[in-house]
């Protein structure tokens, strides 16, 4: 596991440095400031200091953000979200906009579709599924370096007449690195001469076994332009949801992820967020990022208000105080004052890490007793 100086870990917590020693004495461990604490014991500071700990990862303790951990009973189903990626002019658009179509509840809403970074549907059986529209491949890299995993799958579109090219093999890496799996859409097969097999034996040198090859990854063939499997694509992603397993507890307060934002001439701050758990509900106090707020309107990809919004339903807010970035985390709060105090942790946080990339080339005491 990694560590965190004795220093960061009081600045994270706006303590003096001389308390968090002190505390560490009491547990038995004998730091200095400098010095690096595994996140184990900075946990039990963080703690001790009457704070609640929410991991990030191994390394990063971030403070008094989490609620209390859900047990099993509390889970319940939630719809997959999918990350189409692939190679440009593959066809990641076309699909996308194909996909958008099969909605069977597109039409009741008048099929006024906005354009927002993330959109749901819900398939013929009555199940629905997310995709998440802007992530080319950079805005993924930028939300993964955040920490933010926001896709259960990721849907690989390879273009039958072209092949496995750059932002191919680029794709599966990301994947790979996410740990998400992957179904592999075989693109343009509309086309005259077009040999799909080729795809799968590109696939195999990228470590990617279709079960046609005998391996566990599955892959439909498709057109976007002509419509064709996409009801075959649905069930491989329904297929693959179910050994996922996924789930969320939607009775608490609701987290997630920013998908993207922009700052609206007549609106503000405008956000499109991931409810990833729980329940966000218009007039809740949110931070997103650094910014705050309460919001004020809450709207789906089909531009429809809603009052509530449930675990994997992208949806765009308004009401906060500024413009947050894509793979920032999002959380409700109890009240104002928290929602400040939250802000203000983030962006000491942001303001400690800038500071420490602009130090790093220097080398520091700890780095050099090591
Ligand atoms: P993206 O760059 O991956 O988003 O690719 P686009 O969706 O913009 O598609 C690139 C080009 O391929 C466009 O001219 C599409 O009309 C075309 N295209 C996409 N899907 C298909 C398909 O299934 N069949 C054929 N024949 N053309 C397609
Ligand atoms: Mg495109």
């Amino acid at each position: 596991p990694e560590a965190i100086t004795v220093q960061e870990l009081a600045n994270r917590m706006a303590a003096r440095g001389g308390e968090v020693v002190k505390a560490l004495f009491r547990m038995g461990v004998m730091a200095t400031l400098t010095q690096s604490i595994d996140a184990d014991t900075a946990e039990l500071v963080v703690q001790e200091f009457g704070h609640r700990v929410k991991r990030v990862s191994e390394s990063d303790v971030e403070i008094g953000l989490e609620g209390a951990e859900d047990t099993d009973t509390d889970l319940q189903p939630r719809p997959p979200v999918v990350t189409i990626m692939g190679h440009v002019d593959h066809g990641k658009t076309s699909l996308l906009d194909a996909l958008r179509k099969t909605d069977v509840a597109a039409h009741e809403a008048g099929g006024i579709t906005q354009h927002i970074g993330a959109y749901q549907i819900t398939v013929p059986d009555g199940s629905k599924v997310t995709f998440i529209d802007t992530p080319g491949h950079e805005a993924f890299t930028a939300m993964r370096a955040r920490g933010a995993s926001v896709t259960d799958m990721v849907v690989l579109v390879v273009a039958a007449d072209d092949g496995v090219m750059p932002q191919t093999i680029e794709a599966i890496r990301h994947a790979k690195a996410a740990g998400v799996p992957l179904i592999v859409a075989v693109n343009k097969i509309d086309k005259p001469g077009v040999k799909p097999e080729r795809v799968k034996q590109e696939l195999l040198q990228h470590e990617i076994v279709v079960e046609s090859l005998g391996g566990d990854t599955q892959e439909i063939e498709v057109s976007a332009t002509q419509r064709i499997n996409l009801d075959k694509l649905l069930e491989a992603i329904s297929l693959q949801a179910e050994v996922l397993d996924l789930k969320a507890n939607p009775n608490r307060a609701a987290e997630g992820t920013v998908i993207e934002s922009k700052l609206d001439r007549g609106r503000g701050p405008v956000a499109t967020v991931l409810v990833q758990k729980g329940t966000l509900r218009q007039g809740d106090i949110v931070v997103a990022g650094a910014e705050w707020g309460r919001v004020r309107a809450m709207l789906d990809d089909k531009g429809r208000q809603l009052k509530d919004a449930p675990p994997s339903l992208p949806v765009e807010i308004l009401g906060l105080s500024g413009v947050p970035a894509a793979g920032d985390n999002f959380i409700a709060v109890e009240n104002e004052a928290r929602a400040r105090e939250v802000s203000e942790f983030r962006q000491r946080r942001a303001r400690d890490k800038a500071a420490a990339a602009a130090g790093a080339g220097r080398g520091n005491l700890t780095d050099m007793l090591a």
